[in-house]
């Protein structure tokens, strides 16, 4: 399985989670709908709105959901690069995690796959 795209509405919802957070950390699971290599739905959890670190993170913590594909969580520092933590996190939980970083715009998010490389992800609609 491989993920190709993430829709429009998605992208904004995590831009608009993030700039809600700032400075906080935020933190969402990424979800494919009927086309399993697109990511169309936007998962929140309220426990994770509260600043927690995101490498305490586990993805089994989630609702019992199989669609459910990665993750996305916010650099409020500014560069959407992978921690040391992060990379443990992509290497446990899904196989696709974007990052975005602060000013949270179309310029500042990347995504990567569960090595830590960096993927394209095309923006649909
Ligand atoms: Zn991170």
């Amino acid at each position: 399985m491989k993920i190709k795209g993430i829709e429009r509405e998605c992208l904004e919802t995590i831009k608009e989670g993030a700039k809600a957070l700032h400075p906080r950390e935020f933190l969402a699971l990424l979800s494919v709908g009927r086309d399993k290599s697109i990511i169309s739905e936007i998962v929140m959890l309220p426990q994770m709105t509260y600043g927690k670190r995101h490498a305490t993170f586990n993805i089994y913590m989630a609702p019992i959901d199989f669609s459910i594909v990665g993750t996305a969580h916010s650099h409020p520092s500014g560069y959407p690069i992978p921690s040391q933590d992060d990379l443990i996190t992509f290497s446990k939980n899904g196989i696709i995690h974007i990052i975005i970083a602060y000013p949270y715009d179309d310029n500042s998010w990347k995504a990567y796959d569960n090595n830590g490389k960096e993927v394209e992800l095309e923006i649909i609609g």
